[in-house]
């Protein structure tokens, strides 16, 4: 029986083993995917003890996407640029890291990929999202430029210098969120993300965008956020005509690809994803 798992902390509500376990299920696989609780301080004796004990794979959650670096050895280019790992294959008692988050982003985002093209972007956030965010916007949509609107700017700032070599092109813009500032940059965007957690369950109700500004019919809003899979943000883009995407199907689809990586075979997302979308419900419910 392989062994799989994900490391992470707090880990309770984690979505993976759902999706891993049901997806070995489906295909008649032998192997179990489990959940670690696991604190800062243990993460390298865990690691190494779980690579000792033969484990395949596993995922890697907040806190500790950035710090599981020094147990690894190597880490592909996405997981370099992004400068976190979320996957960890077991090579031989070698592990490789790599970053499946960007790979979500790109395939919540393919669909549109022609608005997105040669369009003004709007990131909301400058936390650990938004650098899986800003590596698919560059590397796989060329927009035209990019806003990062942030409460510390100082993290816009140090993201854009960053990221910008990646695109030289494509100029990354940096603001502090205030109300003016959004009511202002909201009108030259084409697509807006929010890599913030304002909306996120208990907080419903609350929405990084100011009350009554004016979202256009001809807008793509992305709201990482999928607890609740509704938020407040969706429902104004839905309400104003606007494409509304959630953050359910990057979800799916870093899982998905993590799965892809260990195993060769593809996640039955058909069968995964109405799994994943009632445990969401009854979450919020
Ligand atoms: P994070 O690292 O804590 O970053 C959040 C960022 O949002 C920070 O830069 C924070 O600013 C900023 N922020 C907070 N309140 C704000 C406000 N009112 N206006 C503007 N910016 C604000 O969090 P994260 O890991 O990126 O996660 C963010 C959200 O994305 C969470 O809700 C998470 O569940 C969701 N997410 C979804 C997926 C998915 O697969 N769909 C994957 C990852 C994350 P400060 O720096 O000042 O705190």
């Amino acid at each position: 029986m392989k062994h799989y798992a994900i490391i992470g902390h707090p880990i309770a509500h984690s979505l993976s083993p759902l999706m891993h376990n049901r997806a070995f299920e489906i295909l008649g696989r032998k192997a179990r995917y489990d959940a670690h609780d696991i604190l800062p301080e243990e993460l390298s004796t865990t690691v190494a003890r779980l690579t000792e004990e033969g484990i395949a794979g596993f995922n890697v959650t907040i806190p500790h996407k950035h710090a599981i670096l020094s147990s690894l050895a190597t880490i592909d280019e996405a997981a370099q640029q992004i400068g976190a790992v979320n996957t960890v294959v077991n090579r031989d008692g070698l592990l490789f890291g790599t970053n499946t988050d960007a790979y979500g982003v790109f395939q919540s985002l393919a669909p549109f990929a022609d608005r997105i093209r040669q369009a003004n972007v709007l990131m909301i956030g400058a936390g650990g999202s938004a650098r899986a965010v800003l590596f698919s916007l560059l590397k796989d949509f060329a927009p035209s430029e990019i806003t990062i609107a942030t409460r510390t700017i100082a993290k816009a700032e140090a993201l854009a210098l960053h990221f910008q070599p990646l695109a030289p092109g494509i100029p990354i813009r940096t603001f502090t969120a205030s109300k003016d500032v959004l009511n202002t940059l909201i009108g030259s965007a084409t697509l807006v993300i929010n890599t913030s957690p304002v909306g996120m369950a208990p907080h419903d109700t609350a929405s990084p965008l100011p009350a009554g500004i004016g979202i256009r019919p001809d807008q793509v809003v992305f709201d990482l956020i999928y607890t609740p899979l509704q938020t407040t943000l969706l429902r104004d883009a839905a309400a104003a005509g606007a494409t509304a995407i959630g953050g359910l199907e990057m979800l799916l689809h870093q899982g998905a690809r993590s799965f892809e990586i260990w195993t060769g075979e593809r996640m039955p997302l058909d069968q995964i994803r109405p799994l994943v979308t009632e445990a969401l419900r009854s979450r919020t419910h």
